[in-house]
């Protein structure tokens, strides 16, 4: 599966990821059902789909948690969402408004286009709803180049 544009996951994929990443750890099908209101056989059809793409493993009875490549992604999801609802907020909604709005169409923005938008509003390292990670979008700390986490800051 080709993940670099971004543009890969629907919209329930999406939602699934991030609430996944946001619980952390393993997390019960069941409980993801729960969450969306929806029917835990239809989350257990959209997990395993999310498992044969490489973004999830999947342990019978027990839950599901992201392998490597899925948490880098679900970082990028996290980092979309929080980017673009910054920008709404900006321009006259409130935080949780941002969220909502954003969420119903933050599936069909590209990688490319958000790490765009993060550089031309100067890399905010905090969104409305958590913390925002630069690594794809040329801020982040290349592997060896810069011991400790963040030591950039910036102010606001
Ligand atoms: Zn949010
Ligand atoms: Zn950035």
């Amino acid at each position: 599966m080709k993940r670099d544009e971004g543009l890969e996951l629907s919209p329930r994929k999406v939602e699934y990821l991030k609430y996944i990443r946001e619980t952390g750890g393993t997390v019960k099908t069941s409980r993801i059902a729960d969450r969306f209101g929806v029917d835990p056989s239809t989350v257990t059809k959209t997990i395993d789909e999310l498992a044969r793409s490489g973004l999830l493993i999947h342990e019978p009875y027990h839950g599901v948690r992201f392998s490597e490549a899925g948490r880098e992604y679900a970082e990028f999801l996290l980092k979309r969402h929080r980017i673009l609802s910054l920008v709404f907020s900006r321009f006259g909604l409130s935080g949780e408004e941002a969220c909502r709005e954003v969420s119903r169409f933050e599936s069909l923005v590209s990688r490319a286009a958000v790490d765009r938008i993060c550089r031309a509003m100067g890399h905010p390292s905090r969104g409305i709803c958590g913390e925002i990670t630069h690594a794809t979008c040329g801020l982040g700390t290349p592997a060896g180049e810069s011991m400790g986490r963040d030591a950039r800051e910036e102010t606001g």
